[in-house]
This record gives C-alpha cells, structure tokens and sequence, in this order.
C-alpha cells in the first residue's frame, strides 16, 4: 500500500493519519477536509470557547509545522464529492484523488428544523458556527432559547446561563437527555438546570420562528410564544454518508463496517460516521463522541496496514464527559435500554453520585456527577463483562 487517502480532516482523520505514520507507514498520507480550518477541537466550542475564557484559536489540534513534521499532506476546504469504489478513485470539485487504502472519517453535522431560519438562530458544530455565536452574544445579558436538550443544547444552556443570559430550553420529548442517559439521569439533568434558573419546557415542539430579518421568538407547539434575541438549535446529528451514496458501500445511519472497521477491501472508517458491530456489547452501534473518534480512528488505521489475520475487532466502552455548571457528568458504556438504574453511590441531592445500569445481569454502564473515580472503575467492570451484582458491591460506601 502507497497512498492512503484520509476524507474528513477533523479529530478521527487526524488521529487516523498520526497512527499510520506511529505505525511506520512510510507512503502517501492525505488528509481531505471540507471545512476551511485545520483540525480542531470540538469539545471546548460549547464550552471555554462560548464562554470567551478561550480564543477559539486554542481549540486547535494541530499546526502546519507539525503536520509537516509528520509528513501528511492536507487538503482544506476541499469537499469530496464520490467515490469510486473499484477504481480506488474520489472526486472533488477540481481532481480525481487515487489510492490504495482509505480512511473515512466525515463526521456528522447538525440536524434542522423544517423552518425557515432568520438571523440569530444558530447551530454549534464548527468553529465558524463558535465565532458567529459568541458574537451574537456579546452584547450584554440576552434572552436565549436553546432548541433540543440533548448534551449539547444542555452545555450551550449551562455556559450561557453562567454567563448572566436568561434561557430557555425546549424540548419535544419529555424528558431531556434521555437517549444519551435515560430517563432517570435525563430527569436528574433537568433538575440541575431549574435549579440554576433556566426554564426547561419538556414534551413541546417548536413551531416556527418568529421575526424576518433577525429572529425575535420562538412559537412553540402548545400555541405559546417565547421571547428570544438568540436561539440555538440542538437536535442531534446526522452522518455525513450523501458522497458515498451509489458507491457500492453499506450506508445505514452511518457508514456499516464489520466488527473490525472493515466497510470494503482497503477501506475503513471511524468517528461519528462509523457504524460497526461492538461485540462487547452484541450491539451495532455509532457513537458521537470525542473518545471513540479518536480511539476508532486509531484502530482504523491499524486495519488498514493489518493483514487479514492479524485483524482485531474494535470492542471498546464508550465514554464521554459534559461540563455543566460545576458539574462534570461522566459516562460509561450503554445507558439506553437498561433493565434497570440504581444510584449506586454518593447522593442524588448532593450533586455527587454514580448511577449503574443494568441489562440482564450485567453491569452494562455508569453515569457520575462529580465522581471520576468511580466511573472509571465502573468502566474497566464494563469491559470485563462484570455482573451487576459486582458493580454494586464494589460501589457501596
Ligand atoms: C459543540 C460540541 C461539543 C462537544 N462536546 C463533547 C464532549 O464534551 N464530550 C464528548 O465526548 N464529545 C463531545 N463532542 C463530540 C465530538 O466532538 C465528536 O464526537 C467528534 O468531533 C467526532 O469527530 P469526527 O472526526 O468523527 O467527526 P467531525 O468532528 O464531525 O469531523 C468530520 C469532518 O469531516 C468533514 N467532512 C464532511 N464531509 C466531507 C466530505 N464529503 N469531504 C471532505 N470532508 C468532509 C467535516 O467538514 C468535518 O470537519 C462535542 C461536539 C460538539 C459539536
């Protein structure tokens, strides 16, 4: 293998590119990227960076010189617009791009609304998308509606709540977070945020904005209308999939590899547009967070240079983290469809607890708020396929 050509130049693509080079690949290593900006963080945008304690320019991952010193070549602002699969050939706007192996890593991007959208009705992805918020509210203490209380429209309410804003959150499902966390923790999260003075409006859908030029309110589905300088809509995500549409390649939500990355011969993804079976957990799954992007990307590449017998499945226990006021929330491993949630240890009401899920007998993951500690041993219990039973031992005080 000479050249491998890596789609998608954020967090998964550069890691997928460091570990090839880490792993003494010595041919071609080009990384393709639409968005206009070298790789960067995407984490602290909700956060440091809205929050104006960072210049966005502290987000970055990576400089020139080190991607120099690295020997990858990188292509900004260039979208790839097919791919031909037999060939070994993609496409973009100006050049035929050929290789011999491929990473693809092209993310996901914010879901919409089906209505128009005036000024002031923001998403929160990209660094561009950073930069045109924190401007917009820069002028002193607003009124803000935060469409969507998953972990990223609940961190945009935390920050712009901290930082003297008045905000509302909506959300259609009636209780927040719950994909992510489930019912019970999703109720706990909504919790925190009363308590910190955001009105969080559950089971209600935005109907439209109100205002032409620059948005003025939000009309929501229950015949009320709430005031707004700024809204910022966070529904979720979907995979970035259209490019390889008519390739020859599974796309189901996400691009479908097997257990080991693989999607067809010499290619493999990784990060938010990866769909693989973890045969940890007997499940199929895409995860969208920062840890998998860059852990997934990592074992892509090494799929890509392994022969097939040394090929591994990629088995990991996901786990993310949000910052919420002075919340740190972690979590670890599966929290939908639990057969069962128990606050394991520390106290609800104290803000300071681990709570365990249970699928069958098995500890199967672990919320904590404020308590790291426990999370991470939950987590290597997960992983070792421990009983339920166990978890809760080695968790009671
Ligand atoms: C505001 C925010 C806060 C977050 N906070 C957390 C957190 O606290 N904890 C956590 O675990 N995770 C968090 N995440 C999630 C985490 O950032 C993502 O899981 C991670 O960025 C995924 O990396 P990726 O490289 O797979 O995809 P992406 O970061 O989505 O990058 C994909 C890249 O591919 C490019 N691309 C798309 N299509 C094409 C194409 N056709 N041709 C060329 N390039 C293309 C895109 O421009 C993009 O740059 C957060 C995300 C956001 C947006």
């Amino acid at each position: 293998m000479q050249r491998i050509a890596i789609v998608g130049a954020s967090l998964a693509g550069l890691r997928a590119a460091q570990e090839l080079r880490r792993r003494g690949f010595t041919g071609n290593v080009r990384l393709i990227g639409a968005d206009p900006e070298l790789p960067y963080d995407r984490p602290p945008l909700s956060k440091q960076v809205l929050a104006g304690e960072w210049e966005p320019a502290r987000a970055m991952l990576i400089d020139r010189k080190a991607l120099r010193s690295d020997d990858i070549e990188i292509s900004t602002g260039t979208a790839v617009t097919s791919l031909d699969l037999g060939g070994r050939r993609l496409s973009t706007e100006h050049e035929s791009i050929d290789y011999d192996g491929l990473v693809i890593a092209t993310g996901a991007r914010p879901r919409r609304l089906p209505t128009a959208t005036p000024a002031g009705v923001h998403e929160l992805r990209t660094l561009a998308d950073a930069r045109s918020l924190v401007a917009d509210l820069s002028d002193g203490p607003q009124t803000i509606v935060v469409v969507g209380a998953g972990f990223i429209g609940a961190e945009v309410a935390a920050t712009c709540r901290s930082q003297g804003h008045r905000v509302t959150i909506v959300e259609v499902a009636p209780v927040p977070m719950e994909r992510a966390v489930g019912a019970e923790m999703g109720a706990v999260m909504a919790d925190l945020h009363r308590r910190h003075g955001v009105d969080v409006r559950l089971g209600v859908a935005v109907d439209q904005f109100v205002g032409d030029e620059r948005v003025a309110g939000v009309e929501l589905g229950d015949g009320s209308t709430l005031e707004a300088d700024v809204v910022v809509v966070g529904i979720g995500v979907v995979p970035n999939t259209e490019w390889l549409e008519g390739s020859g390649l599974v796309l189901d939500n996400g691009v479908v590899c097997d257990a080991t990355l693989l999607a067809a011969p010499g290619v493999v993804a990784a990060g938010d547009v990866a769909r693989w079976p973890n045969l940890l957990f007997d499940e199929t799954m895409r995860i969208e967070h920062w840890d998998n992007a860059g852990d997934q990307a990592a074992a892509a590449a090494r799929r890509l240079l392994a022969t097939g017998a040394e090929a591994q499945a990629f088995t990991p226990v996901p786990w993310f983290w949000s910052d919420q006021y002075d919340r740190k929330v972690q979590v670890a491993g599966r929290t939908n469809d639990a057969d069962e949630v128990v606050v394991a240890h520390g106290a609800v009401d104290e803000g300071r607890f681990v709570a365990l899920y249970r699928r069958g007998e098995r500890l199967a993951g672990a919320f904590g708020m404020n308590r790291p500690r426990h999370v991470i041993s939950s987590r290597a219990l997960i992983a070792e396929r421990g009983s339920f039973a166990e978890a809760i031992d080695r968790l009671t005080d």
